[in-house]
């Protein structure tokens, strides 16, 4: 059986965040997701396919704009695994 230094246990944000940071720090961290998609609350996905086929939401969160108040975007590098802000490419 593998080891890991931390394990978290469903991958929201913070724990997709949390992993991240722990990751660059050179710790080994295994993410457990209960869903068949990560994200948790900020997940996007097509929650009114027969009134709204194509449209994607947010189920919950809609303030996650505020991660350009903070360093994450930049200290995790996440344009190099396709963040994207608004509908063009973050760069
Ligand atoms: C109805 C509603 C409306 C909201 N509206 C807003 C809003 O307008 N703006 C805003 O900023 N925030 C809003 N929030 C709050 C926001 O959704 C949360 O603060 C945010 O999603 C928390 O992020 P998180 O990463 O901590 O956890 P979550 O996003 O809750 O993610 C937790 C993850 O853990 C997984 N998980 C849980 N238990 C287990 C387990 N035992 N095993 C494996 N996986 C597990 C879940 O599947 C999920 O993917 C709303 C919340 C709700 C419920």
């Amino acid at each position: 059986m593998e080891a890991y230094d931390v394990v978290i246990i469903g991958v929201g944000h913070n724990g997709l965040v949390c992993a991240g940071y722990l990751l660059k720090a050179g710790y080994s961290v295994l993410v457990l997701e209960g869903r068949s998609l990560p994200g948790g609350g900020c997940t996007t996905k097509e929650l009114m396919p027969h009134e709204a086929p194509g449209f994607k939401f947010n189920p919950c969160a809609m303030n996650h704009l505020f991660i350009f108040l903070g360093p994450v975007i930049q200290e995790l590098e996440l344009h190099k695994y396709g963040f994207i802000q608004g509908s063009r490419k973050f760069d």
